[in-house]
């Protein structure tokens, strides 16, 4: 039916790219945009393409940056240039930035090592990250999600990272603050145990 509606066939095809969107939404997402008045619609594709032209990776720390500025944490005097915290992704960077309680900067990896879909080490940041220790960071806190992807790329960066003066950590796993042990999973209350702390 949708040889009858080429233009159509065509966002749902170009919707299809996009990564994260769930192939039950692009109908959804396709009538949002068609229901859009043209001048919304122009307004949304203008910033689209800006964003593309301004917004970029800092070249230390892979944090997204605007073109025109400094990149926010590697051009802070406050913070500890010392201290990197290693995290996958901008997002998991923001949920330890809106903690308001790290004080170091940052690397982003830019995704984790997964043989499945074909990301080896080379498709990161860690030469990057290795290049950084070789310059004088002092520490460095391996904060990637607890998955066996990220667990496996937190074993290649310390791997690689072995023969290096810097000092390694990783995030302290256990039970989530407020909860009940009984409601945990054994491997969580196993860690917890296991990775204990002087009271
Ligand atoms: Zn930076």
């Amino acid at each position: 039916m949708l040889e009858h509606i080429p233009s159509l066939d065509n966002l749902l095809k170009s919707l299809q790219q996009v990564p994260y969107l769930a192939s039950k939404n692009l109908n959804r997402v396709a009538t949002h945009f068609l229901n859009m008045d043209e001048k919304h619609l122009e307004k949304f594709c203008a910033i689209l393409l800006a964003s593309k032209k301004n917004v970029l990776r800092c070249k230390a720390c892979f944090s997204w940056k605007e073109r025109a500025k400094e990149c926010l944490f590697c051009s802070d005097s406050k913070r500890d240039q010392s201290l990197v915290c290693v995290v996958e992704t901008w997002q998991e960077l923001l949920t330890i930035e809106k903690t308001g309680g790290y004080g170091g900067v940052y690397h982003v990896l830019c995704g984790v090592i997964c043989p499945l879909e074909g990301i080896g080490p080379e498709d990161l940041t860690i030469t990057d990250l290795v290049k950084r220790v070789d310059a004088g960071v002092k520490e460095i806190i391996l904060a990637t999600n607890q998955t066996p992807e990220g667990e496996a790329t937190c074993a290649y960066i310390a791997r690689k990272l072995k023969e290096k003066s810097v000092t390694l950590s990783c995030l302290a796993r256990g039970i989530p603050v407020g909860s009940s042990l009984e409601f945990m999973d054994r491997l969580t209350v196993f860690k917890a145990i296991s990775e204990r702390r002087p009271f």
